[in-house]
């Protein structure tokens, strides 16, 4: 695990972002943890929190942002303010697919199905891990999509709640943009001793402001 551990905010990312890197990892952007960084720290949110919390921020209060490069999740993106889950979405060449099955076995979510002489893939089982891709003897699967599944009002502590999935896959243009959303979000109702994942309660108004704001 990497790890950015500043005054205001913490970025977690797992193995799948290091030079050594994850055989499972399907994020496209080994570069997120420091572009990231980056961009917290070049924000207004940041020259806002140096004025309003000049010695820092308890660590409960702190911004919390991980980095998961596939659904295995290790950096445990779903108890975090934001998370980014590296993800591919598959799409079956029906034209060359022969019926094989070995698609419908790699898949650990059953999200394959077997049926009219073709494999057809179940999306709303799906989690874009990518592993059915090179499983295919035939090489007929093939990448649709590759970005960000993204989570967020995730939180540990006395009243722990899972982040809500914000239900698509984004470009990291599009991540940054959500990022930069929930910093404005922060800093516009901004008072101490609250939790960020206090703003980010109900989950339809969260996705439809993401969603808003990634330009969907
Ligand atoms: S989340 Fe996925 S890519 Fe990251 S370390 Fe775990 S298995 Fe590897
Ligand atoms: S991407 Fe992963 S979850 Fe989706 S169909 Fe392929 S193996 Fe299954
Ligand atoms: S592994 Fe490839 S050829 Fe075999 S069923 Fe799946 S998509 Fe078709």
């Amino acid at each position: 695990m990497q790890n950015i551990n500043d005054i205001h905010f913490i970025i977690d990312a797992c193995r799948g972002f290091s030079k050594k890197g994850c055989s499972n990892c399907v994020a496209p952007d080994k570069d997120l943890l420091a572009r990231l960084e980056k961009i917290i720290t070049d924000s207004p949110w940041k020259r806002f929190m140096a004025a309003e919390a000049r010695s820092g921020l308890k660590p409960h209060e702190k911004l919390k942002i991980s980095l998961s490069g596939c659904p295995n999740g290790c950096s445990r993106p779903h108890i975090y303010d934001l998370g980014f889950i590296g993800a591919v979405m598959p799409v079956v060449n029906e034209a060359g697919c022969s019926e094989c099955g070995v698609c419908a076995s790699a898949c650990k979510e059953e999200a394959i199905d077997i049926c009219g002489g073709r494999a057809v893939i179940k999306y709303d089982r799906c989690l874009f891990c990518g592993q059915c891709l090179p499983a295919c003897p035939e090489g007929e699967i093939a990448e649709k999509k590759r970005g960000y599944r993204m989570v967020a009002g995730g939180r540990l502590g006395r009243q722990p709640r899972l982040a809500v999935d914000l239900g698509d896959i984004f470009s990291i243009d599009q991540g940054f943009m959500i990022l930069n959303t929930l910093l404005q979000l922060h800093q516009k109702s901004f008072e101490r001793k609250m939790r960020l994942s206090e703003l980010l309660k109900d989950p339809e108004s969260i996705k439809a402001l993401f969603h808003a704001n990634a330009g969907l």
